[in-house]
């Protein structure tokens, strides 16, 4: 029997179930990937769906997994076009029955499944699915979908309860030979700039592939020995070490979470146990979560009214959205922020949370318009943890707090004391003293336009009066 796998967000040779059943059971697997030029298409907003950084994070990606087949005998077909019309057409010319791919829970995934499912059987082949992006398997979830809590805290009880993480898959991987494998698309094949600008100043030169994000995970464990101190450190926006930036490597499937799960356990046996190494693994269950919430809530997740479907009345003011996205806001944490995403595809969480709540709170600007901009920018972006924690900040998502609001001086004053992420990002501000930087943007007109001129600097004014942040 022949199969093939189809490749999608799940770019790794280790812990892939897809990749150990589709091995398990025929003598012939035909690896696939395809670039969807869907994927890459302009939004109305004025940007593409995934941009730049992120299309190039992939394609590194891509080839890893290609190199990593290759170096086990087998290989990797790589196509760009629509899955739902080349699978079948491959299928057809490998004389496959079935397609093996992992399971997806989104709208548009889903629909590609769906016209793919129909394209298959009517040529009398099958797909079939297998669920592999969380920690703990949906089939061993203590309650139905339906039934998801609706409050984390209460999923997390349950499960932890009365859950296991499976044990990892260990693939032998067959041989595969074929003359015709593609070749990977160049930056100019997706329409981009061959080139794009270097910039030292992000906190990991991120590569794409399994390669370097197990060699992340070892780093971050073992060689650095940081997870020790990472729920003291977790809430900080410079450098490499504050947290493990293990999600550019799981959102594209590049590490697997169970992976991660029992390199923890193992550091926990070998190294230490205490609340920093459970707490990764607390954070690894919110991804979980979100996952089964946009099962659970399906496309409700997208609309400005969120899972809760409540009108909040945003508005959808273009200019100021721009200045939003280009890190001209007039608030020193927001724009330090937000020029880290557009220059390097990352942000920590700590400024994510930020730069949302103030883009809904405080510009309230449709929040839908700002999930789509951190799409098509953030190197790990994932659907369901962008939608599920867009929905959640904006107050139409599953947070139990309700009107959840960030008080952004409290929050620079509290996670940037000295300024140094924002001095980082904002250099033009490098010569204010510690104690003012965070007041760039409170500041009354007339005393903006002294400070303006006593820094010499020509820095943008706020786009809204927040002075109520510095009244207790
Ligand atoms: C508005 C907004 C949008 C976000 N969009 C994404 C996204 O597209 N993709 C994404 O992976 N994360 C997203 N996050 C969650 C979080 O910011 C990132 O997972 C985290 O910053 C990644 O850095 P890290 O791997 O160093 O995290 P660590 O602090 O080291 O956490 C370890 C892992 O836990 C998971 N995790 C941590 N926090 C969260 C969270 N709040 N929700 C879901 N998973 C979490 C991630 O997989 C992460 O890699 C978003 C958060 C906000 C507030």
């Amino acid at each position: 029997m022949k199969i093939i796998i189809w490749f999608r967000n799940d770019l790794r040779l280790h812990d892939n179930e897809v990749l150990y059943k589709a091995n398990q059971k025929a003598s012939t697997v035909i690896p696939v990937y395809i670039f969807d030029p869907r994927n890459f298409k302009k939004l109305d907003l004025g940007f593409r769906k995934t941009e730049s950084r992120r299309a190039s994070f992939l394609i590194e990606s891509v080839a890893d997994l290609r190199n990593n087949l290759q170096k086990s005998g087998s290989n990797l077909i790589v196509k760009i076009g629509k899955p739902e019309d080349i699978l079948p057409a491959l299928a057809e010319e490998f004389g496959a029955n079935e397609v093996y791919t992992s399971e997806e829970v989104t709208y548009e995934e889903t629909n590609v499944d769906q016209k793919l499912e129909e394209n298959l059987k009517s040529t009398g082949k099958k797909i079939v699915f297998h669920w592999q992006s969380t920690l703990y398997h949906i089939d061993d979830l203590p309650f139905e979908i339906r039934n998801l809590p609706d409050v984390f805290t209460q999923f997390r009880n349950k499960i932890e309860k009365s859950t296991k993480v499976r044990a990892i898959f260990k693939s032998e991987i067959l041989p595969f030979e074929t003359e015709n494998i593609g070749k990977i698309p160049s930056m100019k094949d997706l329409g981009f700039e061959e080139n794009l600008s270097i910039e030292t100043r992000g906190v990991l030169d991120f590569k794409g592939g399994e390669t370097a994000g197990l060699q992340r995970l070892q780093d971050y464990l073992w060689n650095q020995d940081l997870l020790k101190t990472y729920k003291e450190t977790r809430n900080e926006m410079l450098g490499a070490d504050y947290s493990s930036k293990f999600s550019v490597w799981l959102a594209n499937g590049c590490l697997s979470p169970r992976m991660i799960y029992e390199e923890i356990l193992r550091y926990e046996t070998e190294r230490v146990k205490n609340d920093s190494t459970y707490w990764l693994v607390f954070e690894l269950i919110w991804r979980d979560y979100f996952r089964f919430v946009a099962l659970k809530f399906g496309n409700s997740l997208f609309f400005s009214e969120g899972i809760q479907g409540k009108n909040v009345g945003f508005q959808h003011h273009q200019r100021i959205f721009q200045q939003w996205i280009d890190g001209e806001t007039g608030i020193p944490l927001i724009d330090a922020n937000m020029k880290e995403l557009q220059l390097t595809g990352f942000m920590s969480n700590r400024g994510r949370q930020n730069v949302a709540s103030f883009l809904v709170k405080d510009l309230n600007i449709d929040w839908v318009w700002g999930a789509a901009w951190f799409e098509s920018q953030l190197l790990d972006y994932d659907v369901c943890s962008n939608w599920g924690n867009w929905n959640y900040v904006a107050g139409v998502g599953n947070d139990p707090r309700e009107n959840r609001y960030f008080n952004i001086h409290t929050q620079a004053t509290r996670y940037d004391a000295q300024g140094n992420y924002v001095k980082h990002w904002l250099p033009e501000l490098s010569d204010v003293p510690a104690e003012k930087i965070h007041l760039v943007g409170l500041l009354t007109n007339e005393e903006q336009k002294r400070f303006s001129v006593r820094i010499g600097v020509d820095y943008p004014k706020p786009l809204v009066n927040v002075q109520k942040w510095l009244k207790k």
